[in-house]
């Protein structure tokens, strides 16, 4: 069993830190003033689903009566009963969980809908966890609002969310919200620590510190760390933990870039959904790869034995002389400004994985870009219209206007061409699909064509064609495919909304 589930707090008393939350529940339970929807807010691994999961066996444990004996919450609930023992291994059937971020729980909330009604199957309550809530779209927000306004007696709901100013205040004001907090690094030592005696891992102190500092707040990242770590020989020390946790992502960032150098966005995005259920940090694989990449370009500019090999292994830095030789110098310097760019998005994204899939999906795209330093080219593969001209010439002011309100368009656009201009028409080839419904939306078409507007001094309207390139079929092929999934549906859904991007 993985020290995640092993350890996992079984009861109010063994979470660590959340002392407000704690004695919240622990009154409202006693008091039998449970409220019947909850929202638990706070950063990932502060504890909010272990929180929910105790709550359920708190309201359903069938030991009920001792616990008016006792006041104590460390033998509440029992964990001892086979409700208890049915929720800690998952096969409690009066205790439902939803993951809104995996399938964004239409369907989900619409069986929950019909299910509500009967009751539970051996507790008091039907306790539903749906985890990530604001991840929901809107049509299962008005679902779950429905839900909400009319619970039946033996419902509790707990929503939790790493997003709560996402929550519809619809939604807000049917909940009871309580704050999760970040977990410090001391209560993270004092969790690692624990762990590591019960599991005799003979680890510096030096060492623990650096595995809670690299945990960011989240308990969970910090066991699975150690859980990762637990079967290395030998005492761990300062040195051999940074060695381990250096090389591990070395070679997850090496396999990543070999996907990427065949240049499918298909496999390329397969693999990241895969690294992301893993629970991967989005912004430390962008800056990991973005290290290697650099790597790469000093060793195409003969720079690697002075400048790249004092910092690895011989064995690494082997290996990144063979992955050299899957990317060009231009591929290079394009990839790096591309998760450049993808980096500094990382900061307003509504969808943390998005400016990553996005980058992704332009480093394997069409190499027919409007890039900044060679405009000219573009122009004449495509018109030679004056206008053009001067639109290609503002495009740097083109991206810079659009990006504060929308730099997910801002994307898009760096990978479509002009194709023509008229009087009063400016078309844009787009390579996909799916590029056109997005550029086409009408939020985004009257962004695009004020900023047009202003650039020409006079009134402009945006059309789009889909551009003709037999050279890349399979990819169009790839990327139709992806159509259907997550990512795409994720992107025009953002498009279509309200909120700023
Ligand atoms: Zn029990």
């Amino acid at each position: 069993m993985t020290f995640y589930l092993k350890y996992r707090p079984q009861t109010l008393d063994e979470i660590t830190g959340q002392d407000v939350v704690k004695k919240a529940l622990q009154s409202s339970f006693q008091d039998h003033k449970l409220s019947h929807a909850y929202l638990f807010a706070g950063p990932r691994g502060s504890g909010k689903t272990s929180t929910a999961r105790i709550l359920a066996k708190m309201v359903n444990c069938e030991s009920q009566e001792s616990r008016v004996k006792s006041q104590e919450s460390r033998d509440y609930p029992c964990n001892k009963c086979s409700t208890c023992i049915s929720i800690t291994d998952g096969s409690n059937l009066d205790l439902i969980e939803i993951d809104a971020a995996s399938n964004r729980g239409i369907e989900d909330i619409r069986s929950l809908r019909e299910k509500i009604k009967l009751a539970p199957t051996s507790g008091k309550k039907k306790v539903y966890i749906i985890d990530e809530v604001h991840m929901l779209t809107t049509d299962a927000f008005n679902a779950l609002l429905k839900t909400l306004e009319e619970p039946p007696g033996h419902a509790l709901f707990v929503l939790a969310t790493t997003e709560p100013g996402k929550i519809p205040s619809t939604i807000l004001s049917r909940v009871q919200k309580l704050d999760f907090k970040m977990a410090t690094i001391e209560q993270l030592l004092q969790v690692l620590e624990k762990i590591s005696q019960k599991e005799k891992i003979d680890i510096d102190r030096e060492a623990l510190q650096i595995l809670a500092k690299k945990a960011e707040g989240s308990f969970r990242d910090g066991v699975k760390l150690l859980d990762q770590l637990s079967s290395f020989k030998g005492k761990i020390t300062v040195k051999s933990l940074k060695e381990t946790l250096k090389a591990t992502q070395f070679d997850d960032t090496k396999v990543f870039l070999q996907i990427l150098a065949g240049r499918s966005a298909k496999d390329s995005l397969l693999h990241l959904s895969k690294q992301m259920e893993y629970g991967l940090d989005v912004k430390e694989l962008l800056l990991s790869l973005m290290e290697v990449l650099r790597n790469l370009l000093l060793i195409k500019n003969e720079l690697g034995d002075q400048l790249v090999k004092p910092n690895l292994t011989d064995d690494q830095y082997e290996e990144l002389l063979k992955l050299a030789d899957s990317f060009s110098h231009q591929d290079l310097v394009s990839d790096l400004d591309i998760l450049q760019k993808a980096l500094e998005q990382l900061k307003f994204a509504v969808i943390t994985s998005l400016p990553l899939e996005l980058a992704i999906v332009d480093i394997c795209g069409p190499q027919e870009k409007i890039v900044k330093d060679e405009p000219k080219k573009t122009v004449e593969i495509l018109n030679n219209s004056p206008d053009i001209a001067k639109l290609q010439e503002k495009w740097t002011f083109v991206l810079e206007t659009i990006r504060p309100y929308n730099f997910s368009l801002e994307a898009l656009l760096r990978s479509s061409s002009i194709f023509s201009c008229s009087d009063s028409e400016v078309v844009m080839e787009v390579p996909y699909s799916f590029h056109q419904r997005i550029l086409e939306a009408p939020k985004n078409r009257d962004l695009l064509e004020s900023v047009f507007s202003d650039v020409l001094g006079r009134q402009i309207r945006v059309t789009t064609i889909l551009g003709n390139r037999p050279a890349r079929k399979e990819d169009v092929a790839n990327i139709e495919v992806a159509a259907d999934d997550e990512i795409i549906r994720v992107a025009s859904e953002i498009f279509n909304s309200d909120t700023v991007n």
